[in-house]
């Protein structure tokens, strides 16, 4: 049976063979530059939760008047899903993978916007993860059950992959959240062998450094990629909401694994990212994800840039 790395280099060159004409490449969302390095956002596709698993905690009328402010849906979140690409004269590193086709049937565009975009998968030396989530993690392993960068060391936080792995955790979780357990679990099992763990705070490769933004899950991390005169903080899901997470830290999360370490860990986050004016690409914001955090008053605003 053909491997998907062999059906689309058969298919590429059937292509070629009866000269079709050149398709249009697929665009990355967002090409930013870092020193010699390039960073790319590729959309995944979007995700869309109910407001009251998200924002479930917070004051209804308050969150209403926000939301409609601010033009959006009152019943729904309706978030995308930014991959972000490192690219250096070394290879390429990928922070998280998307949702693969196995969670939602509106994620899983990455592989394929990543092959169109012309990047090669065998480039990819390192794939590196903010957390073990579905929409991060399980477009890792394709519908061929293979891995979808076949060269690529795994790095996780030790005790992101601990908890997933724990025999307990599964049976600890809400019913309606098992399936994100076992999925972990499988996933993360299988693909042992690559994985190296860091700790917070650890410079995991070259100039990336290790943040602890904890609270989302037990192990959530974010990285900053150092180099150039802009450093970048890739987020994950640290701060999710292009709105509510700026202007309305403390408002309780209901997809944080611990909603009080979320309000904690945003509030220090905000903090440093609006004193340093760093660079951010949020895995759920919008712009492709990529902006700065000002303060605003009392609060903060994340401008797209
Ligand atoms: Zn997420």
């Amino acid at each position: 049976m053909l491997t998907k790395r062999e059906f689309l280099k058969l298919f590429t060159a059937a292509g070629l063979a009866i000269g079709l004409p050149s398709i249009v490449r697929a665009q990355t969302a967002a090409t930013l530059s870092l020193g010699n390095a390039k960073l790319h956002v590729i959309n995944d596709g979007f995700m869309q939760l109910p407001m009251g698993f998200v924002y479930g905690s917070a004051p209804q009328a308050e969150r209403d008047a926000l939301l409609i402010q601010n033009g959006l849906a009152l019943d729904a979140v309706s978030p995308p899903c930014n991959v972000t690409v490192l690219e250096t004269d070394e290879g390429l590193i990928v922070f998280d993978v998307g949702g693969g086709t196995n969670f939602l049937s509106s994620l899983g565009g990455f592989f394929d916007a990543f092959i169109e975009a012309g990047f090669d998968p065998e480039r990819v030396t390192d794939v590196v993860f903010t957390h073990a989530h579905p929409d991060h993690l399980w477009g890792i392993i394709d519908d061929f059950d293979e891995v979808i960068f076949p060269e690529a060391k795994m790095h996780i936080a030790r005790s992101e992959f601990d908890f997933w792995m724990d025999k307990n955790t599964i049976s600890k979780m809400n019913p309606e959240r098992q399936s994100f357990a076992v999925g972990a679990k499988n996933r993360l099992g299988e693909l042992a062998d690559r994985f190296s763990f860091f700790e917070f705070g650890d410079e995991i490769l070259g100039g990336i450094e290790a943040v602890d933004t904890s609270g989302h899950t037990i192990g959530h991390t974010s990285f900053v990629v150092h180099g150039g005169d802009q450093p970048t903080m890739i987020l994950g899901d640290a701060l999710t909401h292009p709105i509510i997470s700026f202007e309305k830290p403390n408002w309780p999360t209901g997809s944080d694994h611990d909603m009080d370490q979320g309000i904690a860990t945003r509030l220090k986050l905000l903090d440093r990212l609006s004193h340093d004016q760093m660079r951010v690409i949020g895995y759920h914001l919008t712009n492709n994800g990529v902006g700065r955090v000002e303060q605003s008053g009392t609060a903060f605003r994340f401008v797209g840039s």
